[in-house]
């Protein structure tokens, strides 16, 4: 598309790209009001599918848009009425099996859908601007949490959304000062989506975030664009090897290649990592032996609520003081969405 070709603006190459939503007469609709309203519904289709794409219109459209609709208001409603819950996944490190923080991962307790997983509602949130006061909630409730529990950091996830909004800083020095949580106990997960449209916005605020004394790790690692320019000229604590390569390991694939050369790579650049996903001991084996510094998964435990942390530390605890650095999952109850799936 000629649109895509970048031009210069005073010196600088500007990239723009154009999303397209078409409506055919008349097939689509019998009058103009009606084509524009089914031309508006295929563009949205065109940007939500990725941008710099068509799209023509389709009448399920309409049942999409409603059904987003319908899960942008029930979500204000939850905000509202505080039915969001903060659950905190274990992480341990890969040597020793001892416990090494927590991640926090936000759920909704709906009344009559039951427990909601983040799939089901954060792309509603980012797309209507209602991740700013829910990732406020997190962040907030996240930093209240860990200032409580002895000494393990806590990740908490970062909307790309939330990354561009000028209050960022100010909500997480805000949040750390009430809290009273050291920064360095607060780890930030920020997947490469945020990084591809403006490479240096992006380091002037991931940068801000390190003179706080936050740490911060590359989320869902492998999965995008993957620059290793990234790795270079951004400052990035850790690499988290998204899960879908950890799924494959096992009987020489392509997939331990790949996880042997990310931890190699982060290793040479003083980057920390940890493998998402694990759930079997050939996994923890293999993740052990090339030397991978954390894993998470549920090998070592699902996401639990607040309220079972202490019992997640205890036995953790418990396992290491006996000795043992044996793959045992730590022994939690099970997330309720997730038990017998
Ligand atoms: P993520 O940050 O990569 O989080 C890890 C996801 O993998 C979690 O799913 C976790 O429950 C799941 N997981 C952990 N261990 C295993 C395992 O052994 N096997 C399998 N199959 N899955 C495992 P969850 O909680 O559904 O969250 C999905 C994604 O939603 C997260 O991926 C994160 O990108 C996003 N998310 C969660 N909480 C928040 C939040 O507070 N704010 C934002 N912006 N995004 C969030
Ligand atoms: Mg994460
Ligand atoms: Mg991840």
């Amino acid at each position: 598309m000629a649109i895509a070709e970048p031009f210069d603006l005073e010196g600088q190459a500007v990239h723009v790209n154009a999303s397209i939503g078409v409506a055919v007469l008349p097939a689509d609709a019998d009058e103009a009001d009606l084509a524009m309203r089914c031309a508006d519904l295929a563009l949205y289709q065109a940007k939500s599918e990725g941008r710099g794409t068509f799209r023509f219109y389709a009448p399920a459209m309409n049942s999409e848009l409603q059904r987003r609709r319908d899960t942008e208001r029930e979500l204000r409603r939850a905000l509202e009425a505080q039915e969001l819950e903060l659950h905190f996944q274990p992480k341990c490190r890969a040597d020793t099996a001892e416990l090494a923080g927590f991640e926090a991962l936000v759920r909704w307790r709906h009344p009559e859908r039951g427990l909601v997983m983040p799939g089901g509602f954060i792309n509603v949130a980012e797309r209507t601007g209602l991740i700013l006061p829910i990732g406020e909630w997190v962040l907030e409730e996240a930093c209240m949490a860990a200032a409580r529990w002895p000494g393990y950091p806590v990740s908490v996830n970062l909307s790309p959304v939330q990354l561009r909004s000028p209050r960022l800083i100010t909500t997480v020095r805000r949040v750390l000062d009430r809290s009273g949580l050291e920064p360095s106990r607060l780890e930030l997960e920020i997947t490469e989506s945020f990084l591809v449209h403006d490479l240096e916005g992006a380091r002037g605020v991931l940068l801000e975030m390190k003179a706080l004394g936050i740490r911060l790790a590359m989320d869902d690692f492998g999965t995008g664009y993957s620059s290793l320019s990234y790795l270079q000229s951004l400052p990035f604590d850790r690499i988290k090897i998204d899960r879908s390569f950890v799924a494959r390991l096992g009987g020489a694939t392509k997939a331990e290649a790949i996880v042997r050369a990310i931890i190699t790579l982060a290793h040479g650049l003083g980057i920390a990592t940890t493998a998402e996903g694990v759930e079997d001991a050939d996994q923890l084996r293999f993740l052990r032996e090339i030397g991978c510094d954390e894993l998470q998964g549920y090998l070592f435990g699902r996401a639990v609520e607040a309220g079972a942390i202490d019992a997640t530390i205890n036995t953790a605890q418990e396992r290491v003081s006996a000795g043992s650095s044996r793959p045992v999952p730590v022994e939690v109850p099970a997330d309720p969405a997730l038990a017998g799936g």
